[in-house]
């Protein structure tokens, strides 16, 4: 992975998009700067990404991926103590109450906190050649014209300077500022797509006692008709990863007896089973609120400017129950990978997010799609929506007994197939079969 090509590409931000970005720009460009407000060579959880501390389940499209990128990357996180396990034999997943049922997927879950994932993430693109890292830097303003972006005004210590730039990619997460920024240049701003679910997420580590969970490494218990849900997966240092959630406001409590109380209340008694049977908490119970999901609709810009282009949070922030926004992050990173090797730089911002848009609609379509499930989320019903969830209601309830339906099922969940493959004919037939309301 040596620096072959020429110029100056600056990303902004440092989160697992950002790091993923400058690694497929180091193929291209000379020199690839990354700008990151929060100090890195520090421990433990950091300012900018307050959602680390709660549980970050890798979709298997996302870690093949990683692995595409970073040779060896599967092995490194577990050999510094993830366990990794075959998706529904290793772990159990609960939909609307039932396990789904335990069958081959060919699919790996790598269970690590998501400090951990993206400090290897981080080595591994710090050790680039031509990759260097601005820390304790933050990204002010674009420089440019309304056509055109020639570098970024960033500061360190109040000390404002321009880093002039071929090419500056946001991947600032989802408070960025490129929507204001880009006005100031008088530069097309893309139109908002939002969807409220007042999400609250509740989350604590635990010491694992041993044969907890029959030594299953993780437990999903999907969000039910109350709106609440859960997970707790084995990660590195032995200990659980325990993360509750309700939507729409019914938040879980921070208090011990609270938490506890709430995970019981869930659809499946395995978690709470995990939290009193645990051999000690190991942290403050830590809360967080995720408001609504928002995509920023880049590819609706008539005129997308050139020299800057968006990805990650950034563009879209997913509702995180559903654990898409890693792999999502790094579906668009292989696309600019793909976009640069086809042309370079020429028309780069319409191809970009042409070709990116494509893997964001469809965890867009999933995502809020089964948000609408909720008579509380305000939403565009349409018969398309209300079908698609009646057809992803039987797929579950199919998912509990069918092996077949259950492994394409979380196939498609992990961005692995696309939907359509629970399409096929003789998928359709199985789900409507075995999903109907009757079938026992
Ligand atoms: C509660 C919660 C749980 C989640 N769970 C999952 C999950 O289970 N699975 C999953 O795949 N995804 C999950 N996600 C989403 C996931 O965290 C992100 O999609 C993914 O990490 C990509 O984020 P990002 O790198 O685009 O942004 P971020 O992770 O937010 O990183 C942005 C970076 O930019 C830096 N920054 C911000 N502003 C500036 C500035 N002006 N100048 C310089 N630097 C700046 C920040 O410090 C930060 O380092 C979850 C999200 C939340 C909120």
């Amino acid at each position: 992975m040596s620096a072959e090509g020429s110029g100056h590409a600056v990303v902004l931000g440092a989160g697992i998009a950002g790091m993923l970005t400058a690694r497929v720009l180091s193929d291209h460009f000379a020199r690839v700067t990354l700008v990151e407000r929060d100090p890195l060579d520090e421990e433990g959880s950091r300012r900018g990404v307050p959602q680390a501390r709660h549980l970050h389940g890798l979709l298997d499209r996302g870690r093949t991926i990683m692995e595409e990128l970073y040779p060896g990357f599967t092995a490194r996180v577990a050999g510094l103590g993830a366990p990794t396990a075959e998706a529904l034999l290793g772990t159990r997943w609960y939909l609307g109450g039932l396990r789904v049922t335990p069958t081959s997927t060919g699919l790996t879950s790598l269970m690590a906190t998501r400090p951990l994932l993206e400090s290897v993430i981080r080595d591994h693109t710090l050790a680039i050649p031509g990759v260097t890292l601005r820390d304790r830097t933050t990204a002010k303003a674009l420089a440019g014209t309304a056509r055109e972006v020639t570098g970024v005004v960033v500061s360190r210590d109040d000390d404002p300077r321009t880093l002039a730039a071929d090419l500056v990619v946001d991947a600032t997460g989802r408070a960025s500022r490129a929507s204001e920024w880009l006005r100031a240049l008088e530069a097309p701003v893309p139109p908002q797509d939002r969807v409220e679910v007042d999400l609250g997420y509740a989350s604590r580590f635990y010491r694992r006692s041993p044969g907890q969970l029959d030594d299953h490494s993780s437990v999903i218990i999907s969000t039910g008709p109350n709106g609440r849900g859960g997970g707790a997966i084995r990660v590195e240092d032995d200990r659980w990863h325990v993360t509750l959630a309700g939507m729409l406001g019914d938040h879980p409590p921070t208090d011990p007896a609270g938490f506890a109380a709430f995970a019981a209340t869930l659809a499946a008694p395995d978690i709470h089973g995990i939290i009193i049977t645990a051999a000690a908490p190991l942290d403050d119970i830590v809360p967080h609120r995720f408001r609504h999901s928002i995509r920023r609709r880049y590819e609706r810009c008539d005129a997308p400017i050139d020299g800057f282009l968006a990805l990650g949070d950034a563009v879209c922030s997913f509702n995180p129950l559903y654990a898409q926004g890693m792999s999502v992050a790094a579906q668009q990173a292989l696309a600019l990978r793909d976009c640069l090797a086809a042309t370079g730089t020429k028309d780069l911002p319409a191809r970009f997010y042409a070709a990116a848009g494509r893997f964001v609609d469809v965890a867009w379509q999933m995502s809020t799609g089964s948000d609408l499930r909720y008579p509380g989320v305000v939403g565009d019903r349409t018969a398309r929506v209300r079908v698609t969830n009646a057809y992803v209601g039987a797929a579950h309830r199919a998912a509990h007994t069918d092996p077949k339906v259950a492994r394409t099922f979380l196939r498609v969940a992990n961005l692995v197939e696309p939907p359509a493959a629970l399409l096929h004919p003789a998928m359709a037939g199985r789900i409507l079969l075995r999903g109907s309301r009757n079938h026992r």
